[in-house]
């Protein structure tokens, strides 16, 4: 397999306006996935809200293998032609993981028919335990059967998702609720993967486990090479009347 060519996709507005975000993302959640992607030997570029076209241009785009979607604050500001744009591309069988309150984003709305008020939350810092429930995923290469963040974003089930093709990752939280942490979907030829951990306050994305799932995740949903499909009115592929 060559390179794997990332995009590193963040709404970068928490870690400029937020001196709390700041402080554990300098150089903003992106970079911060961005720099842990690239010493794992991938081709890695970022992209923010603010760039012209949200920095996915066509061209951006179509030099992506997996797309990775950090959105918290700011979702209704993503322009509807360019989730279009990442739809189709996802279709076509690019990669998406979205990451955290990106649950709520447009392009995981439009993939999954999921509602904005889909889960339960509480941001009091709790003990996170992620419990692998597929040990034999190839996002589970290397990990143990559990990990342990200190201190995390609570979101709770119900998790108003449809029914994942694939699970991987389940959490329990300090306060007793129970998630869905990392899910599978396959859309067109494409491959999406969910996975909850990444509140901006809190410095999850420099955990090496939380590296390690996505690092996998980017690997599992990187397209293959696929054979192209046609659709529509098309003559018989053998002969059957004489
Ligand atoms: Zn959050």
């Amino acid at each position: 397999m060559g390179q794997i060519k990332v995009t590193v996709w963040n709404e970068y507005l928490h870690e400029i306006e937020l001196k709390e975000a700041a402080a554990v993302y300098p150089e903003g959640i992106h970079g911060c996935i961005a720099k842990f992607l690239e010493e794992a030997g991938m081709d890695v570029k970022t992209a923010t809200l603010t760039m012209p076209e949200h920095g996915l241009t066509e061209e951006v785009l179509s030099n992506t293998d997996v797309l990775i979607w950090w959105g918290h604050m700011a979702h209704d500001k993503v322009e509807d032609a360019i989730v279009e744009r990442v739809y189709h591309r996802v279709l076509e069988g690019m990669g998406l993981i979205v990451l955290h309150s990106g649950h709520a984003s447009k392009i995981f709305s439009k993939l999954l028919g999921t509602a904005t008020e889909s889960l339960k939350w509480r941001e009091d810092g709790e003990k996170e335990i992620i419990w692998s429930v597929n040990p034999g995923h190839p996002i589970c290469d290397g990990m143990e059967e559990k990990f342990i963040i200190p201190a995390e974003e609570m979101y709770g089930e119900h998790f108003n998702i449809p029914q994942p093709d694939e699970q991987v990752f389940i959490s329990w939280f300090e306060g007793g609720e129970v998630f869905r942490s990392g899910c599978c979907w396959n859309r067109g030829k494409g491959r999406i993967f969910y996975f909850r951990p990444g509140h901006e306050t809190f410095p999850v994305y420099h955990m090496p486990e939380v590296q390690k799932v996505i690092t996998n995740a980017v690997k599992w949903a990187c397209p293959v090479n696929t054979p192209e499909v046609k659709y529509g009115n098309v003559p018989p592929v053998v002969k059957f009347r004489a």
